[in-house]
């Protein structure tokens, strides 16, 4: 056998015992969705509006948000003006946001008016899912995951 056909039969027999070697370790890879993975503490997962004590939501419809998202993807509907302007609707949509997370730094509201979530199973057949309103963005995400699996 020459020097080269021996170099090979080495690399084969070196491949050949690493590729046994994996068939009997255990697994590594999550049997998703039976397994589920738990997110990182500063995991960016689905956007949520947050409470006062009082229940009311603490967004001031500034706007400063829909102005640092990158992409457009905030819509803050307002009516009114100067200290009579309401909050009538919030929009995201998770089909073009980034999870880059600028909106909630951006929020000028002592312990913020919105904030990333570890939920992410947000994934849809349907674009239009994807647009949340101001009440979707106030769901419990983790009874809504429950409820998907019923
Ligand atoms: S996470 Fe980024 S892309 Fe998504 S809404 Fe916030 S600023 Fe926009
Ligand atoms: S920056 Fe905060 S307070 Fe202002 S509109 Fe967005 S969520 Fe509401």
């Amino acid at each position: 056998m020459g020097l080269v056909q021996k170099v090979l039969m080495k690399d084969l027999l070196i491949g050949l015992r690493r590729t046994v070697t994996y068939n009997y370790q255990k697994a590594i890879t999550m049997q998703y969705p039976k397994e589920k993975w738990t997110p990182y503490p500063r995991f960016r997962g689905v956007i949520r509006l947050t409470h006062d004590e009082e229940g009311n939501l603490k967004c001031i419809a500034c706007g400063m948000c829909a102005r640092a998202c990158p992409v457009g993807c905030i819509t803050v509907k307002t009516e009114g003006k100067g200290k009579e302007r309401k909050l009538v609707d919030f929009v995201i949509d998770f089909g073009v946001c980034l999870f880059c997370g600028l909106c909630v730094e951006a929020c000028p509201v002592k312990g913020k008016a919105i904030e990333m979530t570890s939920y992410y199973e947000a994934a849809t057949y349907d674009r239009n899912e994807m647009i949340f309103d101001i009440n979707k963005l106030q769901a419990d995400y983790k009874a809504w995951e429950r409820s998907f699996k019923k």
